[in-house]
This record gives structure tokens, sequence and C-alpha cells, in this order.
């Protein structure tokens, strides 16, 4: 039997009529001859909640307990789903993660899929039932605890169940009906993408666009799997959506394909470090075991045999930061004058692999910048991306600006 992976986000089953309407989906895959795997989000705003419940209760949590208490949110979405298709007298069961069982790495909150287990759902299937409904963002680690993948983590989980079962297809059903130019809460002019090359998808996911989460990305093009994203709230249409493909599929390409936000970032700079060989070692080192996640990175030389180093991280972990800095220093592995936090920043970046082969993308992006008064204090590139860090307050002007400048309202 030819067998479908469906993934519902959080606002398309924010309520028990939303299951109801997805569901029916479901029942017209069932119609058409296949077996389905739904992967279901909790619904909306539910993992928020729970997150904010385990931080009011212990604001240095154990990260294992807070992975008991955040997957439960699909958990309860699993179980409806699979009672709603029982009552439309479809056969289906609900699955949790560790029923599966989805084999994941111990790094609570941001665990890794290692192995699926395909043989208890495929016996059911031979059995007769015709869908599995599973609670995505979950899996158990070795030692047998519950635990998540990072926010966003059901797509991951999604298209892991397509690898792992071999799915004709992974369509993510989500809240807008397809993979824009950029975000189209921000740009009304965002243009709807029929088809992404894997790598853009995987820069603007990994660069802030939410629509996929990244490690989904990264599964779906090492192993293959046909990836749709389409509207969960429009009318059904068999070639809605945007496909995620290799880049040979896709006949026309622009220099710039989509820009993309993230709005939490914080750029921390030590004033004052040694300029000496083994400096950045000594600091990104103690940072990384802490688990701070570095993204951009800028030396400055300051003054004689001294320099100020600036680095950007997530908002969230600026605590963390500072203290694996001041421990550093106290150990005398590092020494600084001090450390200055803005965490006022965000980061917007343009992503396209037309970029390797047009020049002046670069000086493009800045002066559009620089006509808006938008002041750039950090800058990255790769092959196919260029991101600055800019002041919050200007990030929805800078998107915007730079759709507009670069065109991609056009075809
Ligand atoms: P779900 O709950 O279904 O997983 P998410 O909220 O995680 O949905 O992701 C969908 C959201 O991603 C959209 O509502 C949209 O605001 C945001 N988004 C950001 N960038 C893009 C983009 N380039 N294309 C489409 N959506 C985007
Ligand atoms: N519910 C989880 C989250 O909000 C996982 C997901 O929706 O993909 O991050
Ligand atoms: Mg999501």
């Amino acid at each position: 039997m030819p067998l479908l992976v469906m993934k519902f986000g959080g606002t398309s089953v924010a309520t028990v009529d939303r299951i109801a309407r997805a569901s029916k989906r479901v029942a017209r895959e069932v119609a058409n001859g296949y077996d389905v795997i739904v992967v279901v989000s909790a619904m909306a705003g539910k993992t928020n909640e729970l997150v904010g419940w385990v931080e009011e209760t212990s604001p240095l949590y154990d990260a294992r307990e807070y992975d008991a208490v955040v997957a439960s949110g699909e958990i309860v979405t699993a179980g409806l789903m699979a009672l709603r298709l029982q009552e439309m007298d479809i056969p289906a069961r609900s699955w949790q993660g560790w029923q599966v069982p989805v084999k994941t790495t111990s790094a609570h909150s941001t665990a890794r899929i290692e192995e699926i287990g395909t043989d208890a759902i495929n016996q059911k299937f031979k059995e007769g039932f015709k869908v599995a409904v599973v609670a995505g963002f979950q899996g158990i680690s070795p030692e047998g605890r519950v635990t998540t993948l990072g926010r966003g983590g059901s797509d991951t989980t999604a298209v892991a169940f397509a690898a792992a079962f071999g799915a004709e297809r992974c369509d993510i059903y989500t809240d807008v009906d397809g993979v824009y130019t950029t975000d189209p809460r921000i740009e009304d002019k965002a243009r709807k993408l029929d088809k992404i090359a894997f790598e853009e998808m995987l820069e603007l996911a990994s660069l802030g666009a939410k629509v996929l989460q990244t490690r989904s990305v990264e599964l779906a093009m090492r192993y293959k799997v046909k990836l749709r994203v389409l509207s969960s709230f429009e009318e059904y249409d068999p070639n809605a959506g945007t496909l995620v493909c290799d880049e040979e599929e896709i006949v026309e390409q622009n220099a710039v394909s989509g820009v993309a936000y993230s709005r939490d970032e914080a750029k921390m700079t030590l004033i004052s470090v040694a300029d000496r060989p083994g400096i950045a070692s000594a600091i990104f080192t103690p940072l990384s075991e802490a688990g701070v996640n570095v993204d951009m990175i800028v030396q400055n030389i300051s003054e004689e045999g001294r320099t100020d180093m600036t680095f950007s991280c997530p908002t969230n972990q600026v605590k963390r930061a500072e203290e694996a800095l001041s421990k550093a220093k106290d150990a005398g592995a590092i020494n600084y004058r001090e450390v200055v936090c803005d965490t006022d920043v965000a980061k917007v970046s343009v992503v396209g692999i037309g970029m390797r082969s047009h020049a002046g993308i670069a000086a493009k992006m800045f002066s559009v910048l620089a006509r808006e008064g938008i002041n750039i204090k950090v800058i990255t590139t790769s092959e196919i991306k260029i991101s600055v860090l800019i002041d919050r307050k200007y990030m929805e002007l800078a998107v915007q600006s730079l759709h507009d400048a670069f065109e991609l309202h056009k075809a």
C-alpha cells in the first residue's frame, strides 16, 4: 500500500473543530488508497504555555523534566485526532514517541532522532489500521527518558517518518499556503514559491524562517524525501503549496530568492582582550561547552596588543554566555576589561543559490540599508547568503526594503 506522511502544525490542530477539519483531509487520502502516518503538533500556544509553567516552577530546571512536561501537548492532539478518525470509521490509533519507538540522543530539549522503529506501526497497517497518528516533537533517550527535538521539531518528526517508512511524500500542513519569498506576515508583497531548492530552504530555515525546522530540511535533503508545504485552511488542490526539491528541478533562478529574519538575537562584545594566538579558542571553547550557540563573530583591533571580540547568540543564552565568560576570566584563561551586551538586535539575511553566479549582491544589500539609514553592526556571508545584524526596531523596514530592492515580488 502506498504511504503518505501528513503533518499538521499547531494552528491546524488548535481546536477540536480544526482537528476535525484536518481529519477530513486525512480521510480523503485514505479514500485515495493511502496508508497515512499523521504527525501532529500541540495545539497552538500550548508548548509556550508548558514552557512558561516549567520556568515558573524551576528557573534552572532539570532538562529531563522540561521534556517530560513540554512533550505532553502533542500527546493530547495525537489522541484527539485518533478519536476523531475513529468517529469517522477510519481504523486509527495514536502513538507517543516512546511507543513507536522514536530513538533519540539524550540531548534533552534539542535531541536528534537516531532511529525510528517501523515494525510496530507496519504490523498495525498489516492488521488493517489505515492511520497511525504520531505525537510529533518527541522521542526516547537511550536512558529511557522522554526527549524533545527543539522548537518546531514536529516538522523533523514528519520528515524522519517519511524517510524511515519510504513514504511517497511528506506534506507539511500549516497556516500559510507555502514557502514565500519572505514571511508574508511582515511583507504583504511576499510571493509564494512553487518550488524551492533544498539548500535555499536550509539557509532560510536556519536564518529564522520558521515555516520548516532546519533539521527537517537537512533530513529531507539527505534521504531524498519529497517534501511539500501547504495550507490546512484552503480548499484541497493536488498542485497546491511549495515543493522543496533539488536545485536541478528549478528552471528560473533569481540571484536572491528569499529574505529571512531572526528577531531574538543578542550582540556581545568583549572589550580589550589580548591579541594573541589562541585567544579565539580561549573565548569560544568555554562558550561552546556551556551550550551557547554562537553565530556571527568579528574581531577588531582596538589598541596596541589588545582587541575587541564581538559575537552574536540567541537572546535567551546571554546569561549563560556571561557566566561562561566570567568563569573563564576567573580561571585566568582569558582577560577582558568588560563585556558589553546589546539585546536589541535582529539578524536579516538574503538567500539565493543564484548568488554563486551574480556579483554585487552584498554591495546592493548594504546600499539599500544605508538609504534607509539602518546601521549594520555585524556582517557574515557564505556562498549563498549574506546576513547583517541591525537594531531590532529596523527589522521589518529592512526586510521590506530588501524584498523591494531585489524585486522578489516578481517571478
Ligand atoms: P506550524 O505551527 O504549522 O508549524 P509555524 O508557525 O511553525 O507553523 O510556521 C509557519 C509560519 O512561518 C507562518 O505563519 C509564517 O509567519 C512564518 N514564516 C516565516 N518565514 C516564512 C516564509 N519564507 N514563508 C512562509 N512562512 C514563513
Ligand atoms: N509544539 C512544538 C513547538 O511549538 C513542536 C512543533 O510545533 O513543531 O515547538
Ligand atoms: Mg512549526
